[in-house]
């Protein structure tokens, strides 16, 4: 076989996968069944699907490029170092911009809460909605709840919501949720990273469940979900809307009830 023929081979075989990531591999996790049995795994595939499908994306290019144009392999990279670059300046956006609203948000929270004096890094700020959301601050986090969820929440209830907001930022949920938004502002045009955003957020938030269910029973948990305006800085209310296909904010509550 000649090289121009194997760089050809090699080209299609990475234009394929790149294709199986982008559209039959994400429909069918968004529409299986398992995911809320085993949130951390669907995570984990997600993650494969975002990084491999733009590598997969990257080299098809390349390689097709390099295929076509042997005689001028600086040239023929000019497209996908474009889009590696493109991809990657949404990313760092993504980044500074949820920085900047992190800092702005905390530095609001100092402004209108007051330090809850029952409850460790713990801020009440004065509304009558149940708000409740956690913002991760140096090497710590504060956890914000309003007046008005304190007063309808049961203690156990609001034990549950605080376990469940600190998971989010323990966990780090903030970090994949910018790096799918940022797949999703670099390729508007492309539903399935809608898509993988939604299911990445909803699996988060049973991800979060999971850690609260650790110290309160399941229909504590539900109880109060169904009681709270789960509204984080990174959207997470408008995330927990259902996927296209299934939805994920009833498999949330099926699992709580067992
Ligand atoms: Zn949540």
């Amino acid at each position: 076989m000649s090289t121009a023929t194997w760089d050809l081979s090699v080209a299609v075989l990475c234009a394929v996968v790149a294709l199986m990531l982008a559209w039959p591999v994400p429909i069918w996790l968004s529409r299986a069944s398992w995911p809320p049995r085993h949130p951390a795994l669907a995570l984990v595939l997600w993650q494969i699907i975002g990084v491999a499908g733009g590598l997969a994306m990257i080299g098809a290019l390349w390689l097709l490029a390099i295929a076509l144009f042997p005689r001028h392999p600086w040239l023929a990279g000019i497209p996908a170092a474009a889009l590696a670059a493109y991809l990657l300046a949404h990313l760092v956006a993504a980044i500074v911009s949820f920085e900047r609203q992190r800092r702005r948000h905390l530095a609001l929270v100092e402004l209108l809460s007051v330090p809850d004096p029952d409850r460790d890094r713990t801020r009440v700020l004065d509304d009558a909605a149940p708000v409740a959301y956690c913002l991760p601050r140096a090497a710590s986090s504060v956890t914000v709840l309003s007046r008005g969820l304190i007063e309808v929440l049961a203690p156990d209830e609001l034990a549950a919501v605080t376990a469940h907001e600190r998971a989010h930022v323990e966990q780090r949920h903030e970090v994949l949720l910018v790096a799918f938004r940022a797949w999703r502002r670099a390729l508007p045009w492309f539903p399935i990273a809608a898509r993988a955003e939604s299911e990445v957020a909803a699996l988060i938030e049973m991800m979060a469940d999971d850690v609260a269910r650790r110290s309160q029973p399941d229909e504590v948990l539900a109880r109060a979900i169904l009681r709270v305006a789960d509204s984080g800085m990174l959207g997470t209310a408008s995330a927990e809307r259902a996927s296209r296909r299934r939805d994920r904010m009833h498999d949330r509550f099926q699992r709580l009830a067992g």
